[in-house]
């Protein structure tokens, strides 16, 4: 196993005014045993990030450390990395067994060794009763843990996935989020996870990387990233539906923007912010109900205990104490606490 050192790595595609810079000066440590998530919109430079890291795509400038090694201009089958794509691409004509051993026999490994590795992933990931099927004969899901198993038998030192369950339905695909966190609690090897979807990187992540614009806006566990996001991008882009941003909410410094959860905001009928409902929606155990603030749109989520304004109807809510938060109007960026 090892730790991972990214040390202001830089990406730019194409030359001269074509030049597309993808990764602005991006630093971070991600230590042994950890498993981090990359999260952010579509086009925020992820993939890139990772083929950096896998030596699929060259760095334009800094530095990749896989454990006590600077792996910049190592090739991919020198770094000791296993990569799991969306696009798992198994032989058709082989076996589960075949498939998860065909690099090892490249690799030159002895027949017994294969063997042994092979029925051990197979066990770790339950696929020990499908290793004489061929891929057509496997659910979505299966076929996706046999590309998890081509990558454990490897025994890397890091494991890089981008985008592993995007190809799956959502119910298979939580099931497998669930498989990967236990394979990463039995195998504890250093993971580089990517994906766009905020809430698989919330409950994956043992820290995440949130992207914007190929910089990173913040480095924290799903907790920190939560609770205290580092700017407006990350308090909307993480939460669903995203925090509430004001710029005139009543009370609020000039210059700021008052960022409040839609958790966060209580009924308090005959005192605090006057507003009128838009509309309710109905989720199960918890109503979101769209007001406006002046003119400004605020969600509140309430549970069942909390009797739902209906939508046109007046009435006063409050920011629960130590739940708001300040960001600086032209950079975005938190105030203080
Ligand atoms: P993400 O994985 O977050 O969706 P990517 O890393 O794929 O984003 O892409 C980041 C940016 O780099 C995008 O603007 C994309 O258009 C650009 N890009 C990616 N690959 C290339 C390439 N081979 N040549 C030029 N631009 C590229």
């Amino acid at each position: 196993m090892a730790a991972i050192s990214l040390s202001h790595i830089q990406k730019t595609y194409g030359k001269g005014p074509r030049a597309n810079l993808v990764i602005q000066d991006l630093s971070a440590d991600i230590a042994d045993g950890e498993f981090v998530v990359i999260v952010g919109p579509s086009g925020c430079g992820k993939s890139t990030l990772l083929r950096m890291v896998a030596g699929l795509e060259d760095i334009s400038a800094g530095t990749i450390s896989i454990g006590s090694r600077v792996v910049n201009t190592l090739e991919p089958a020198q770094r000791d990395i296993a990569l799991v794509f969306q696009n798992y691409a198994l032989y058709p004509h082989m076996s589960v067994f075949e498939n998860m051993a065909y690099g090892l026999k490249i690799a030159k490994v002895s027949p017994a060794d294969i063997r042994v590795r092979v029925d051990k992933a197979a066990a770790i990931l339950e696929l020990s009763h499908l290793l004489e099927r061929k891929p057509r004969e496997l659910s979505g899901g299966q076929r996706q843990r046999v590309a998890m198993g081509r990558a454990i038998v490897r025994q890397p030192q890091v494991f890089l996935f981008d985008e592993p369950l995007s190809n799956l339905d959502a119910k298979l695909r939580a099931q497998t989020r669930l498989e990967i966190q236990k394979l990463h609690r039995e195998l504890g090897i250093t993971s580089l996870f990517v994906t766009h979807d905020q809430v698989e990187a919330m409950t994956l992540a043992q820290r995440m990387i949130v992207m914007n614009g190929g910089h990173m806006e913040q480095f924290g566990t799903p907790e920190e990233v939560y609770s205290r996001p580092a700017s407006t991008f990350v308090a909307s882009f993480i939460g669903s539906p995203p925090m509430n941003l004001l710029r005139q909410a009543p009370g609020t410094p000039a210059g700021r923007i008052l960022g409040i959860r839609p958790e966060h905001v209580v009924l308090t009928p005959g005192s605090g912010w006057a507003m009128t409902a838009d509309t309710v929606e109905l989720l199960g155990a918890e109503r979101l109900v769209h007001a406006k603030l002046g003119n400004e749109p605020l969600t509140l989520r309430l549970d069942e205990s909390q009797k739902a304004p209906a939508p046109g109807e007046r009435f006063e809510a409050t920011p629960r104490d130590g739940k708001t938060h300040l960001f600086d109007t032209d950079s975005g960026l938190r105030v203080a606490a």
